[in-house]
C-alpha cells in the first residue's frame, strides 16, 4: 500500500455583490469572495492538498485564472476534475481535515451541509471528512474581516 499526505492553503478577499460559497454550500452573507472562479476558498485549499499529496502540481497549473473557461466556475467542478486526475494515477482519497479561518459569518450552521457536499464529491465516508472553523482572534487579515483563509490536510492511498 502507498500512502501520502498533502497540505493546501488558500485565501480570498471579501468583495461586495459576490455570492459566498464555502465547501460547495451557498451561505447567506452581505459579502462574497473576490476570485476568478466562485471563490470557494475551502475547495481551492482542498484541491491543492489533494494535488500536493499526489505531486500533481497545483490548482493554478490545472485551472489558470487567465483561462476564460474558468471564469465564475463552480469550484465543485474543479474538485471533480482533481479527483479524476488522482483516480487516473490510481489514488483514492483516504481522509481530509479542513480548517476555515474567518471572523464572520459563523460557520456552525453550515458545517454539516459542507461535510455532506465534500464527502459526496470525494466519494468519502463523512466520518473521514472533517471541517472545522475558527476565528483569528481579530488579528491579521482574517481577524480584521478582510477575507477568509482555509487550510486542508488530505491523505490518499493506493
Ligand atoms: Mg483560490
Amino acid at each position: 500500500m502507498d500512502f501520502r499526505v498533502g497540505f493546501g492553503y488558500d485565501s480570498h478577499r471579501f468583495a461586495p455583490d459576490r455570492p459566498l460559497v464555502l465547501g460547495g454550500v451557498h451561505i447567506p452573507f452581505e459579502q462574497g469572495l473576490a476570485a476568478h472562479s466562485d471563490g470557494d476558498v475551502l475547495i481551492h485549499a482542498l484541491c491543492d492538498a489533494l494535488l500536493g499529496a499526489a505531486a500533481l502540481k497545483d490548482i493554478g497549473t490545472h485551472f489558470p485564472d487567465t483561462d476564460g473557461a474558468f471564469e465564475g466556475i463552480d469550484s465543485t467542478l474543479l474538485l471533480a476534475r482533481v479527483v479524476e486526475l488522482l483516480h487516473k494515477k490510481g489514488w483514492r482519497v483516504n481522509n481530509i481535515d479542513c480548517t476555515l479561518i474567518l471572523e464572520q459569518p459563523k460557520m456552525k450552521p453550515y458545517i454539516d451541509e459542507m461535510t455532506q457536499q465534500l464527502s459526496r464529491l470525494l466519494d468519502l465516508d463523512p466520518d473521514r471528512c472533517s471541517i472545522k472553523a475558527k476565528t483569528n482572534e481579530k488579528m491579521g487579515f482574517t481577524g480584521h474581516g478582510e477575507g477568509i483563509a482555509a487550510t486542508v490536510v488530505a491523505s490518499i492511498i493506493q
